[in-house]
Formats: structure tokens, C-alpha cells, sequence
């Protein structure tokens, strides 16, 4: 079995949260801005590549089907994650205190 990560397809992403609890690695933030041109009014999450360990704890969690699995090559080498994606500008999420979101 190889290694694994996850990926959002932007479009299908409504950027209603919900798998933001469900990543213990505080991988899957939301974007700082919404991009120009989205159909949707929020902006979507993302996937912070160099916090995402592949647990895959994430899937299942997003009803719109946008968060699905990428499989990594079996040599290390050829892997995207050892040369990760520059790191999004995106939202701080707070976990804790009253009315900020919790783990799932
Ligand atoms: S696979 Fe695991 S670490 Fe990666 S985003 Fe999903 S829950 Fe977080
Ligand atoms: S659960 Fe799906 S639609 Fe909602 S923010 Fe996460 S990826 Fe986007």
C-alpha cells in the first residue's frame, strides 16, 4: 500500500466547512480570499500540503464529493510532496473557546 493525500476540487468546494474538524493535522483551511470568478459566494477550503499526512480522517466528511484521495508513487523521489505546492494564504481557524468549531 502506498502513501497517500488528499485534494479539493476548487469547484466543487462550497466552502461550508464542514471538513475543516475532521483534519487532527490542521490541514484543510479556508482560503484567505475568494478567488474572482467562483460560482460560489464563500471562499473554498484547501489543502495546506506540507501539514496533510494522508490519514485520509478527512474523507467522507464533504457532501459535496470535492475532497477525494491522491495516491503518491511508491519512490519517495518522484512523490509532489518533496516539492509541496507554495503554502496558501488562508484563515486562521480557532478550535477552541466558546463558538469556535471543534474537533469532530
Ligand atoms: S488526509 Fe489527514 S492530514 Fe490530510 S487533510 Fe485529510 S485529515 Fe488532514
Ligand atoms: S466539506 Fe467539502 S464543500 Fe465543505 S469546505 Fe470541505 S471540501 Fe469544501
Amino acid at each position: 500500500m502506498g502513501q497517500s493525500m488528499v485534494a479539493i476540487v476548487q469547484e466543487d468546494c462550497t466552502g461550508c466547512d464542514l471538513c475543516i474538524t475532521h483534519c487532527p493535522f490542521e490541514a484543510l483551511l479556508p482560503l484567505a480570499i475568494n478567488p474572482e470568478g467562483r460560482k460560489h459566494k464563500k471562499r473554498p477550503v484547501v489543502v495546506v500540503e506540507e501539514q496533510c499526512v494522508g490519514c485520509l480522517s478527512c474523507i467522507g466528511s464533504c457532501p459535496t464529493d470535492a475532497l477525494h484521495e491522491v495516491s503518491m508513487p511508491p519512490n519517495a523521489q518522484e512523490s509532489p510532496l518533496m516539492s509541496p505546492s507554495p503554502r496558501p494564504s488562508t484563515e486562521h481557524v480557532r478550535r477552541w473557546g466558546d463558538k469556535k468549531m471543534r474537533w469532530a
